[in-house]
């Protein structure tokens, strides 16, 4: 499929929940901040350097699934073109996959490339849930300002689910939020 291998990827036998979102958008701190565990998952400050799909098991009951980071501004073309593919195949043929989380940085919001990753998952009728990060960074009005703006976007999205979760994983805000919406997943299976 594009010359990506999905099947080396494991068995889909766990539902599983994706991490997607820009380069540096918190995901890796989010994923430990989740999980607890800070072996599970390196968080690194190089923008850009993780290309691939990473796997994590949670409690023997749930995929936790790492995507490579988007929109870094020094991608070439021809990772872009990677990264495109290797999703796309991942999304594409992944019957396990109950959602992605769409990680959104507080302060910048939505973005075009954000839209891009949102039209692929219209486009394979992949349910995704935005979720904000480094929610301490921003005052109180900003972050409603980002949520209105977030809201209005998503409303005319097919596969996106209504409610936005505002997280931070400094101050954990949303933290237990995230994890009974995750629950609810892991139970509905
Ligand atoms: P990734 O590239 O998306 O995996 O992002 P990282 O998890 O490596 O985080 C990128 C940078 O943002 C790092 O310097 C983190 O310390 C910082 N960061 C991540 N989450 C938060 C948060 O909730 N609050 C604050 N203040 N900083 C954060």
């Amino acid at each position: 499929m594009g010359g990506v291998d999905v099947e080396l990827l494991p068995p889909a036998a766990l539902p599983e929940i994706a991490f997607a979102g820009r380069s540096n958008v918190g995901k890796s701190s989010l994923i430990n901040a989740l999980t607890g565990r800070k072996s599970l998952v390196k968080a690194s400050n190089t923008p850009g350097r993780t290309r691939e799909i990473n796997f994590f098991l949670l409690a023997e009951k749930l995929m936790l699934v790492d995507l490579p980071g988007y929109g870094y501004a020094k991608a070439a073309r021809k990772d872009v073109a990677r990264w495109t593919r290797l999703v796309n195949a991942y999304l594409a043929g992944r019957p396990s996959l109950r959602r992605v989380c769409l990680l959104i940085d507080s302060r910048h919001g939505i973005k075009e490339v954000d839209i891009e990753i949102m039209n692929m998952l219209d486009k394979a009728a992949v349910s995704y849930q935005v979720i904000l990060t480094k929610s301490d960074k921003v005052k109180p009005g900003e972050l409603s300002a980002t949520l209105l703006a977030a809201r209005e976007i998503i409303a005319r999205r097919p596969a996106a689910h209504p409610e936005i979760i505002a997280t931070s994983s400094q101050s954990r805000e949303g933290m237990e939020a995230l994890r009974e919406e995750l629950g609810k997943i892991v139970e509905n299976v």
